[in-house]
Protein backbone atom coordinates (compact mmCIF):
# COMPACT_ATOMS: atom_id res chain seq x y z
CA UNK A 1 0.00 0.00 0.00
CA UNK A 2 1.46 3.27 -1.04
CA UNK A 3 2.93 5.13 2.56
CA UNK A 4 4.20 8.98 2.44
CA UNK A 5 7.70 8.45 0.64
CA UNK A 6 5.09 6.75 -2.32
CA UNK A 7 2.63 9.87 -2.22
CA UNK A 8 5.36 12.48 -1.56
CA UNK A 9 7.21 10.92 -4.55
CA UNK A 10 3.55 10.65 -7.02
CA UNK A 11 3.20 14.57 -5.58
CA UNK A 12 7.01 15.58 -6.87
CA UNK A 13 6.95 13.56 -10.32
CA UNK A 14 3.47 14.78 -11.35
CA UNK A 15 4.04 18.51 -10.84
CA UNK A 16 6.28 19.43 -13.70
CA UNK A 17 3.30 17.91 -15.96
CA UNK A 18 0.39 19.81 -14.06
CA UNK A 19 1.19 22.58 -12.93
CA UNK A 20 -0.07 25.90 -14.43
CA UNK A 21 -2.42 23.73 -17.03
CA UNK A 22 -5.94 24.07 -17.53
CA UNK A 23 -8.64 21.14 -17.32
CA UNK A 24 -10.48 20.95 -20.15
CA UNK A 25 -12.12 17.25 -19.85
CA UNK A 26 -12.74 14.86 -17.01
CA UNK A 27 -13.56 11.50 -17.87
CA UNK A 28 -15.00 9.17 -15.19
CA UNK A 29 -15.55 5.45 -16.03
CA UNK A 30 -16.27 4.36 -12.86
CA UNK A 31 -17.27 5.80 -9.30
CA UNK A 32 -17.53 3.02 -7.12
CA UNK A 33 -14.55 3.65 -5.04
CA UNK A 34 -14.02 3.49 -1.26
CA UNK A 35 -16.76 6.24 -1.69
CA UNK A 36 -18.24 6.69 -4.67
CA UNK A 37 -16.92 10.09 -6.99
CA UNK A 38 -19.68 12.53 -6.24
CA UNK A 39 -22.12 13.39 -9.09
CA UNK A 40 -20.25 16.90 -9.50
CA UNK A 41 -16.84 15.98 -9.39
CA UNK A 42 -16.74 16.37 -13.53
CA UNK A 43 -18.49 19.73 -13.52
CA UNK A 44 -16.19 21.33 -10.27
CA UNK A 45 -12.47 20.32 -11.77
CA UNK A 46 -13.98 21.48 -15.80
CA UNK A 47 -11.81 24.51 -16.53
CA UNK A 48 -10.01 24.86 -13.62
CA UNK A 49 -6.26 25.54 -13.46
CA UNK A 50 -3.97 23.27 -11.46
CA UNK A 51 -2.19 26.26 -9.54
CA UNK A 52 -0.12 23.26 -7.54
CA UNK A 53 0.40 19.69 -6.15
CA UNK A 54 1.10 19.00 -2.71
CA UNK A 55 0.70 16.14 -0.40
CA UNK A 56 -1.46 16.14 2.82
CA UNK A 57 -0.51 12.32 4.74
CA UNK A 58 -1.85 9.92 1.83
CA UNK A 59 -3.12 12.75 -0.31
CA UNK A 60 -2.25 14.28 -3.45
CA UNK A 61 -3.78 17.74 -3.52
CA UNK A 62 -3.88 19.33 -6.45
CA UNK A 63 -4.64 23.39 -6.02
CA UNK A 64 -7.39 23.94 -8.56
CA UNK A 65 -8.31 28.00 -7.06
CA UNK A 66 -11.05 29.10 -5.20
CA UNK A 67 -9.76 27.43 -1.89
CA UNK A 68 -10.57 23.80 -3.84
CA UNK A 69 -8.13 20.97 -3.87
CA UNK A 70 -8.64 17.85 -5.85
CA UNK A 71 -7.89 15.38 -3.69
CA UNK A 72 -6.76 11.82 -4.47
CA UNK A 73 -6.02 8.80 -2.47
CA UNK A 74 -4.58 6.02 -3.59
CA UNK A 75 -5.92 3.41 -1.50
CA UNK A 76 -4.04 0.00 -1.66
CA UNK A 77 -3.45 -0.22 -5.11
CA UNK A 78 -3.99 3.05 -7.11
CA UNK A 79 -1.53 4.63 -9.36
CA UNK A 80 -2.03 8.88 -10.32
CA UNK A 81 0.20 9.04 -13.63
CA UNK A 82 1.06 11.53 -16.52
CA UNK A 83 0.31 10.46 -19.90
CA UNK A 84 -2.57 8.40 -21.68
CA UNK A 85 -3.51 4.74 -20.58
CA UNK A 86 -2.53 2.26 -22.45
CA UNK A 87 -5.36 0.75 -24.22
CA UNK A 88 -4.90 -2.59 -22.67
CA UNK A 89 -4.65 -1.10 -19.47
CA UNK A 90 -7.65 -2.23 -17.23
CA UNK A 91 -9.18 -0.54 -14.17
CA UNK A 92 -8.86 2.54 -15.49
CA UNK A 93 -11.29 5.05 -13.53
CA UNK A 94 -10.71 8.26 -14.18
CA UNK A 95 -8.93 10.36 -17.04
CA UNK A 96 -8.24 13.76 -17.19
CA UNK A 97 -7.48 15.79 -19.75
CA UNK A 98 -5.74 18.65 -19.64
CA UNK A 99 -5.07 22.10 -21.90
CA UNK A 100 -1.87 21.31 -24.30
CA UNK A 101 -2.53 17.25 -24.75
CA UNK A 102 -1.72 16.38 -21.77
CA UNK A 103 -3.74 13.72 -19.75
CA UNK A 104 -3.52 12.10 -16.38
CA UNK A 105 -4.74 8.78 -14.91
CA UNK A 106 -5.90 7.48 -12.15
CA UNK A 107 -6.02 3.30 -12.14
CA UNK A 108 -7.45 1.13 -8.79
CA UNK A 109 -7.47 -2.33 -9.01
CA UNK A 110 -8.88 -2.99 -5.90
CA UNK A 111 -10.89 0.60 -5.90
CA UNK A 112 -10.19 1.17 -1.94
CA UNK A 113 -8.88 4.77 -3.46
CA UNK A 114 -10.76 8.15 -2.92
CA UNK A 115 -11.26 10.86 -5.57
CA UNK A 116 -13.02 14.42 -4.45
CA UNK A 117 -13.02 17.85 -4.56
CA UNK A 118 -12.55 19.31 -1.23
CA UNK A 119 -12.96 22.65 0.98
CA UNK A 120 -10.21 22.08 3.53
CA UNK A 121 -8.80 19.95 5.05
CA UNK A 122 -11.66 19.40 7.21
CA UNK A 123 -12.99 17.18 4.63
CA UNK A 124 -10.33 14.81 4.43
CA UNK A 125 -11.49 13.27 8.09
CA UNK A 126 -9.18 13.73 11.04
CA UNK A 127 -5.41 13.84 10.18
CA UNK A 128 -3.03 14.23 12.63
CA UNK A 129 0.85 15.79 12.76
CA UNK A 130 3.26 15.00 9.91
CA UNK A 131 5.94 13.22 10.83
CA UNK A 132 8.28 15.06 8.87
CA UNK A 133 7.02 18.52 9.80
CA UNK A 134 8.73 20.27 12.82
CA UNK A 135 5.44 19.31 15.34
CA UNK A 136 6.90 15.94 15.14
CA UNK A 137 9.19 15.62 18.43
CA UNK A 138 9.96 13.37 21.23
CA UNK A 139 8.10 15.59 23.43
CA UNK A 140 5.14 15.26 20.77
CA UNK A 141 4.97 11.54 21.48
CA UNK A 142 5.49 11.54 24.90
CA UNK A 143 2.95 13.58 25.46
CA UNK A 144 0.87 11.35 23.26
CA UNK A 145 2.38 8.14 25.62
CA UNK A 146 -0.04 9.66 28.50
CA UNK A 147 -3.14 9.16 26.98
CA UNK A 148 -2.29 5.54 25.24
CA UNK A 149 -0.01 3.57 27.05
CA UNK A 150 -1.73 0.19 26.35
CA UNK A 151 -1.39 0.76 22.71
CA UNK A 152 1.70 -1.13 20.83
CA UNK A 153 3.90 1.51 19.40
CA UNK A 154 3.64 0.14 16.43
CA UNK A 155 -0.31 0.64 15.86
CA UNK A 156 0.37 3.88 17.65
CA UNK A 157 2.69 5.08 14.79
CA UNK A 158 -0.05 3.98 12.23
CA UNK A 159 -3.14 5.57 13.36
CA UNK A 160 -3.50 8.79 11.27
CA UNK A 161 -5.24 10.53 13.74
CA UNK A 162 -2.09 10.65 15.73
CA UNK A 163 0.80 10.24 13.31
CA UNK A 164 -0.09 10.63 9.30
CA UNK A 165 1.80 8.80 6.36
CA UNK A 166 3.27 5.66 8.46
CA UNK A 167 1.66 2.65 7.24
CA UNK A 168 3.37 -0.68 7.72
CA UNK A 169 6.00 -0.96 5.97
CA UNK A 170 7.91 2.52 7.32
CA UNK A 171 6.53 1.62 11.09
CA UNK A 172 8.44 -1.55 10.98
CA UNK A 173 11.38 -0.29 9.16
CA UNK A 174 11.91 2.62 11.71
CA UNK A 175 11.02 1.00 14.92
CA UNK A 176 14.02 -1.28 13.46
CA UNK A 177 16.01 1.82 13.36
CA UNK A 178 15.13 2.61 16.73
CA UNK A 179 15.95 -0.76 18.25
CA UNK A 180 12.30 -1.02 19.75
CA UNK A 181 10.39 -3.92 18.46
CA UNK A 182 7.08 -3.46 17.24
CA UNK A 183 4.93 -5.39 20.04
CA UNK A 184 5.66 -2.75 23.32
CA UNK A 185 3.48 -0.90 24.44
CA UNK A 186 3.53 2.60 23.84
CA UNK A 187 3.29 3.41 27.83
CA UNK A 188 6.37 1.41 28.75
CA UNK A 189 8.77 3.00 26.37
CA UNK A 190 11.69 5.15 28.06
CA UNK A 191 12.13 8.51 27.37
CA UNK A 192 14.95 8.05 25.48
CA UNK A 193 13.46 5.39 23.30
CA UNK A 194 10.68 7.95 22.77
CA UNK A 195 13.44 10.44 21.62
CA UNK A 196 14.91 7.76 19.50
CA UNK A 197 11.73 7.14 17.71
CA UNK A 198 11.69 10.68 16.63
CA UNK A 199 14.45 11.02 15.61
CA UNK A 200 14.13 8.01 13.04
CA UNK A 201 10.94 7.95 11.44
CA UNK A 202 11.28 11.12 9.87
CA UNK A 203 15.32 9.74 9.04
CA UNK A 204 13.83 6.45 7.41
CA UNK A 205 11.05 8.51 5.44
CA UNK A 206 13.23 10.71 3.78
CA UNK A 207 15.52 7.82 2.66
CA UNK A 208 12.57 6.22 1.09
CA UNK A 209 11.25 9.66 -0.64
CA UNK A 210 15.58 9.94 -2.03
CA UNK A 211 14.55 5.66 -3.32
CA UNK A 212 11.31 7.20 -5.18
CA UNK A 213 9.53 5.16 -2.26
CA UNK A 214 9.00 1.28 -2.47
CA UNK A 215 7.57 -0.78 -5.08
CA UNK A 216 6.16 -3.77 -3.59
CA UNK A 217 3.00 -4.53 -4.98
CA UNK A 218 1.09 -2.29 -7.78
CA UNK A 219 3.18 1.12 -6.75
CA UNK A 220 4.39 3.43 -9.78
CA UNK A 221 5.34 7.16 -8.95
CA UNK A 222 3.37 10.02 -11.49
CA UNK A 223 5.61 8.98 -14.00
CA UNK A 224 5.44 5.18 -14.05
CA UNK A 225 8.43 4.13 -12.44
CA UNK A 226 9.15 2.18 -9.77
CA UNK A 227 10.78 2.92 -6.60
CA UNK A 228 13.86 1.21 -5.32
CA UNK A 229 13.72 1.18 -1.53
CA UNK A 230 12.11 -1.99 -1.20
CA UNK A 231 15.77 -3.53 -1.68
CA UNK A 232 16.76 -1.77 1.32
CA UNK A 233 14.13 -2.68 3.78
CA UNK A 234 16.02 -3.91 6.88
CA UNK A 235 12.39 -6.01 8.46
CA UNK A 236 9.75 -5.51 6.15
CA UNK A 237 8.52 -8.57 5.00
CA UNK A 238 12.08 -10.33 5.59
CA UNK A 239 10.51 -13.15 8.17
CA UNK A 240 13.45 -16.32 8.20
CA UNK A 241 15.88 -14.14 6.46
CA UNK A 242 18.81 -12.85 8.23
CA UNK A 243 19.37 -9.51 9.67
CA UNK A 244 21.33 -7.31 7.09
CA UNK A 245 22.71 -5.83 10.75
CA UNK A 246 23.52 -8.99 12.94
CA UNK A 247 22.72 -11.44 10.42
CA UNK A 248 20.18 -13.08 13.48
CA UNK A 249 17.08 -14.14 11.54
CA UNK A 250 13.91 -11.63 11.48
CA UNK A 251 11.03 -12.47 12.92
CA UNK A 252 7.43 -11.83 11.97
CA UNK A 253 4.15 -11.80 13.88
CA UNK A 254 0.57 -11.04 13.02
CA UNK A 255 -0.04 -7.80 15.02
CA UNK A 256 -3.41 -6.49 14.62
CA UNK A 257 -4.02 -7.88 11.89
CA UNK A 258 -1.00 -6.70 10.07
CA UNK A 259 2.50 -8.59 9.35
CA UNK A 260 5.40 -7.08 12.14
CA UNK A 261 8.90 -7.77 11.80
CA UNK A 262 12.20 -7.43 13.81
CA UNK A 263 15.39 -8.41 14.67
CA UNK A 264 15.35 -10.26 17.81
CA UNK A 265 18.95 -9.15 18.60
CA UNK A 266 18.61 -5.42 17.09
CA UNK A 267 15.13 -4.48 19.04
CA UNK A 268 14.67 -4.82 22.51
ZN1 LIG B 1 19.85 -7.56 13.86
Amino acid sequence: MPELPEVETVCRTLRPHVAGRRIELVEVRERRLRRPIAPDFESRLLGRRIRGVRRRAKYVLLDVGAGEEWAVHLGMSGRFCVGAPPPTLTHVHVVVHLEGGGRLYYRDPRRFGLMLVTRGEADLGELGVEPLSPGFTGNLLWRLRRNHRRITVKSLLMDSRKVVGVGNIYANEALFEAGVRPTRRFGRLTRREVDRIAEVVPAVLLRAIESGGSSLLDYRDGEGRSGSFQTRLHVYDRAGEPCRRCGATIRGTVLSGRGSFHCPRCQA
